[in-house]
């Protein structure tokens, strides 16, 4: 009750929900009920979580963010939602995102902006700025968020929040309306690492829904982080930073957030190390052929007959009301990524660009390969600037694409990174960022070091 007043009393200016659930109460009350009657339940029990709508819900309209999908149904909750709910953990809503997760602004969402609960008029990141306002503004201490290429890390970035995108296929994506199906992840974001760590180990692990679910067994990710609280994890951990990521690009508070955080590790006793990611520059560049490829592929399914809006065109073919709904149900960074994708996959295109792209894919992977061969884990800034002003950069698509320059590279690669707040840049008091990648697998090593450095 006390996050739903939170919600009624600041979510008009902050934005963070699409849709309340009007049963969170009542669910919670069941869990106390449990409680009473001596049912053990997890640490999570009774604790609310904020859902990004990209995640598919019984009882909650999902929209992905898309005027197509107003008020759809779905028949089957998401694998991560399903288990939330077996762990006792209360839906209390779901949050807005950039449609279809291609923005990193949320200001690409079809229901209207978020607005940074830090200074209103500005971005909260994207896709999941709901997710991640909601958790900074108080109105969610959990939250679920996707990342596809930087969507739960450059939020927690630009709220001060902590957020975390496993390993690929660590997280069941069963449920995940898809955007890019080789990149998109399932994660955790919550204001400590601890909380994420918890999080995670309620939504993890196999799916067989999922055809690229691993099979793995999962270390305790909560353990990880507690031990990561308490213990010397930082001492002799080698720390890599990359040669070829200089200033260049970056604000002044963020650079410099940056190199205060390599101090401290240093002074706790890490060793930071030079390393080399000659191909990690091009990760952009590779990330918009291969994403808009998956995606005008995925989003082939949104054509006016099986799922959401429909618009009648009378007399028409099915081709013609096909192409008024998708005109009217999509918006423009949809339509863009669209059309991009279909022309990279075009005959006598798909060498030269979607081909070229993915073997670009495999450099960076190599590089990652090569530079864990040396250290521990590698730390970047989260994101190149901090929170930028509402409508900024709305109307000049590059310079949006270019706030996931660090967080790209690690989904390509399939490799798990994290965010947590490293501080406040001194020019504009704004949150600010660390990101921490490890090997394919090392998620538990994430949540160790996030926490010795929190
Ligand atoms: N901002 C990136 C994009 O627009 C990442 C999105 C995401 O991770 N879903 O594609």
């Amino acid at each position: 009750q006390a996050h739903l007043d939170r919600i009624a009393a600041v979510d008009g200016d902050v934005h963070a929900f699409l849709h309340v659930s009007d049963h969170a109460v009542d669910v919670a009350a069941d869990i106390d009920r449990r409680r009473a009657a001596g049912e053990e339940l997890g640490e999570l029990a009774g604790v609310p979580l904020a859902i990004k709508d990209v995640l598919v819900t019984t009882d909650m309209p999902s929209t992905s963010g898309s005027k197509i999908l107003e008020g759809y149904m779905s028949p089957y909750d998401a694998t991560v939602v399903a288990r939330a709910r077996a762990a006792g953990l209360v839906p209390l809503g779901k949050t807005n995102m950039d449609e279809f997760a291609m923005g990193s602004s949320t200001e690409h969402s079809a229901y209207g902006p978020t607005h940074n609960p830090w200074d209103l008029d500005r971005i909260p990141g994207g896709s999941g700025g709901g997710s991640a306002a909601a958790v900074a503004a108080f109105e969610a201490p959990l939250a679920l968020g996707s990342d596809t290429g930087g969507s739960i890390r450059q939020p927690a970035h630009v709220t001060g929040t902590v957020g975390m995108k496993p390993t690929y296929g660590g997280v069941s994506r069963y449920g995940a309306i898809a955007l890019a199906s080789s990149l998109d992840q399932v994660g955790p974001v919550s204001r400590t690492v601890l909380d994420s760590a918890l999080l995670h180990d309620v939504i993890g692990g196999h799916d067989p829904h999922d055809a690229t679910s691993l099979t793995d067994a999962w270390p305790s990710f909560a353990a990880a982080a507690r031990e990561g609280a308490t213990g010397d994890v930082l001492k002799g951990l080698k720390v890599g930073v990359i040669r070829e990521l200089d200033d260049t690009g970056f604000q002044k508070g963020v650079s410099e957030s940056f190199r205060a955080s390599l101090a401290a590790m240093e002074a706790a006793g890490a060793e930071i190390v030079e390393v080399s990611a000659p191909h990690f520059e091009y990760g952009v560049a590779a990330y918009y052929l291969i994403l808009p490829a998956e995606a005008s592929s995925n989003l082939a399914k949104f054509d006016s007959v099986r799922f959401g809006m429909r618009v009648n065109v009378p007399g028409g073919t099915v081709e013609d009301v096909m192409a008024a709904t998708r005109d009217a149900g999509f918006g423009d960074e949809v339509k863009r990524r669209v059309i991009l994708g279909t022309y990279a996959l075009s005959a006598g295109y798909y060498d030269a660009y979607y081909g070229s792209a993915q073997k670009v894919r495999t450099l960076i992977q190599r590089d990652f390969d090569e530079a864990f061969a040396q250290v521990d884990v590698i730390a970047t800034p989260s994101a190149p600037t901090t929170a930028f002003r509402l409508g900024e950069k709305l109307n000049d698509p590059i310079q949006m694409y270019l706030n996931d320059v660090t967080t790209i590279p690690v989904n390509l690669a399939g490799v798990p990174g994290i965010s947590i707040p490293s501080g406040l840049a001194a020019e504009d008091g704004l949150p600010v960022g660390i990101q921490f990648v490890a090997p394919a697998r090392e998620d538990a090593r994430l949540y160790r070091v996030g926490a010795a450095l929190e």
